[in-house]
């Protein structure tokens, strides 16, 4: 891996309440390299959502520490933090969360709103990203008159258009029929070809086993990671 990784993640626990409490990660080590993509897998409850908030640093960990870009989160204010996150993490939900009354342009180019871009730039780099996802002829349409699909794709041009270090994606095909899902895999490829560093959730073990490297929690630890290198954590052998 040359210079930094783009994520690093180092004995992260984390645990909610406390009568009883909940431990939703245990000791979580792992880097993310540039252009790696990623996926995590494992059962409802495993810890993937969580995990996708800390390393998205929505959700500070209990213990251990999260660096973004070789940058301690840990050491930053909440005002740091958010503009951190603008800057250097775009992400996709499985629910797409667009903003209905504005159109496909304006849901784009609200991607760079907290990264201080003048108005007139963050329209031309919103058809930039929307070209990349196959969607320029619709920027002036609303999301409504969009299919899921597309809706994700626009979602996925809002996460790119900051030019992110990384990219998470919660379960982004998790809303789609199967044909869809699969282009939207195809995108997310694509883009992770032309240098996108990108980490997804996905409870779809198929879809997972066809991505570079596979993280798999269980109980809040990871039990697999397929980049034996980076961890130590080997792949049982089948
Ligand atoms: P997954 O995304 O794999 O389904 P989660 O990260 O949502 O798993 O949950 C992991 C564990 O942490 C579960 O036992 C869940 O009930 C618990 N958990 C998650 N969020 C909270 C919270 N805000 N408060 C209390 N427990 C939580």
């Amino acid at each position: 891996m040359s210079g930094d990784p783009v994520l690093d993640l180092a004995g992260v626990t984390k645990v909610y309440g406390e009568q009883p409490p909940v431990h939703a990660l245990r000791e979580v080590s792992f880097s993310v390299g540039r252009g790696e993509l990623v996926a995590i897998v494992g059962p409802s409850g495993s810890g993937k959502s969580t995990l996708l908030h800390i390393m998205g640093t929505l959700e500070r960990p209990s213990s251990g520490v999260v660096r973004i870009g070789g940058v301690d989160a840990a050491r930053l204010n909440d005002r740091e933090l958010s503009l951190l996150r603008a800057r250097e993490i775009g992400f996709v939900f499985q629910q797409f969360f667009l903003a209905e009354h504005a159109t496909v342009r304006e849901n784009v180019a609200d991607g760079l709103l907290y990264a201080g871009v003048p108005a007139a730039e963050r329209y031309r780099r919103a058809d930039e990203a929307l070209d990349r996802v196959g969607l320029a002829d619709r920027a002036r349409f609303k999301p409504t008159k969009l299919s899921g699909g597309q809706r994700q794709r626009v979602a996925i041009a809002r996460a790119l258009v900051g030019r992110p270090a990384i990219v998470l994606a919660d379960e982004p095909t998790g809303n789609l029929d199967s044909a869809t899902g699969a282009s939207i895999m195809g995108l997310i490829r694509e883009l992770n070809a032309g240098g996108a560093t990108i980490v997804m959730i996905t409870h779809d073990v198929a879809l997972a086993e066809r991505l570079p490297r596979r993280i798999r929690l269980l109980d809040g630890e990871v039990v697999v990671d397929s980049d034996r290198d980076r961890t130590g954590v080997k792949e049982p052998a089948r």
